[in-house]
């Protein structure tokens, strides 16, 4: 095997044949993928959801996981929070000539794993190879599908006054981990990205919580980007409290150094949930049960509809008691954290 990919591997000829053969059947060999066909068949019954995105993280191994990992956790989590059982993916790689190969066998892996321990197989994929410079060493690109539990209805226009806010765990861990990552930022930290697959997670809160009325997943632009786009789909206020927002130690510091807010920052191993006042303290139990929900916590609640005239808005009880509107967050705190 050569040590670094070349343009030929790209090629669809005999050097494509044997990386797909030393490198990528082994890693996620299943029975539709097997069958080596120009797309992948499945059953599915039912309602389905389906979901595309990019992963373009630099750099590609960070603290808690790597560009794989974060590629099959952000596919599978899109569909869960929907209410969808994830079922099969696909992963299309466009590698930069020059990459080496060890390193893409190590990205391979890393999906494979992940795939294999959020239950949904690599029903197909891609791969190119463009001359150096066109791209950045590997992007990946991802679709999933999975199908919906009749009667199960979640949506970010759902949410209702009097609805709780709650988050299975700590905020800003991920945007920290990738930003400490960095070479310019040369900060030492044990913070470690949250990156992981909700679907186990989700599947037990619906079970206990059919009732949940809006999930969704705070990605980029943080919990307080997500919680502003489900005023406005829901067209209702919310307002969340300062003093109840998971945050750790460590990152707290990283982000009073940097002069970031935890609240802007990228979560990918968290979920917000909406639940009506009396399943509350369920979905924070149920979660805090399981390990990807320790440290779960009512962060806020809807605090009413908002009328045709006025504009749904994020409110911030702060700690020293007054009240602070948050936005979307405006231009890129970070460039490159997914
Ligand atoms: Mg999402």
């Amino acid at each position: 095997m050569d040590e670094r990919i070349l343009l030929a591997h790209g090629s669809g000829g005999t050097l494509t044949h044997r990386l797909l053969r030393e490198i990528v059947f082994p890693a996620f060999s299943n029975h539709v993928l097997d069958k080596c066909e120009d797309a992948a068949v499945v059953p599915l019954r039912g309602k389905c959801a389906f979901t595309t995105d990019s992963f373009v993280i630099q750099p590609l191994f960070f603290p808690g996981g790597d560009i794989g990992k974060l590629a099959v956790c952000g596919t599978v989590n899109d569909l869960a929070v929907m209410g969808a059982r994830p079922a099969y993916m696909t992963a299309a790689c466009i590698i930069e000539e020059g990459l080496r190969t060890a390193v893409f066998r190590k990205i391979v892996g890393s999906i494979a794993k992940a795939a294999k321990d959020a239950g949904v197989l690599i029903a197909g994929g891609d791969m190119k190879v463009v001359e150096k410079g066109a791209c950045d060493k590997i992007f990946i690109n991802t679709t999933g599908i999975g199908t919906i539990t009749e009667g199960i209805r979640v949506s970010a226009d759902n949410a209702r006054p009097g609805d709780h806010v709650i988050i299975n765990g700590t905020i800003g861990d991920h945007g920290a981990a990738v930003m400490s990552a960095r070479k310019d930022y040369k900060l030492r930290s044990s913070i470690r990205s949250d990156c992981a697959s909700l679907n186990g997670l989700i599947e037990r809160l619906l079970n206990t919580v059919p009732r949940i009325r809006v999930m969704r997943d705070p990605t980029r632009g943080g919990v307080a980007t997500t919680l502003k786009e489900i005023a406005v789909q829901s067209n209702v206020e919310i307002t969340i409290e300062e003093d109840a927002l998971p945050v750790t130690g460590p990152v707290r510091g990283f982000c009073e150094i940097l002069g970031v807010d935890p609240l802007y920052m990228a979560n990918e191993g968290k979920v917000l949930v909406f639940a009506p006042e009396e399943d509350a303290r369920r979905v924070v139990s149920t979660m805090r049960k399981h390990a990807l929900g320790r440290n779960a916590a009512v962060i806020g609640r809807v605090t009413r509809r908002c009328s045709s005239s006025d504009t749904p808005q994020v409110l911030l009880h702060t700690s020293i008691g007054s009240m602070r509107i948050i936005d979307m967050l405006s231009g890129e705190q970070l460039p490159r954290i997914c």
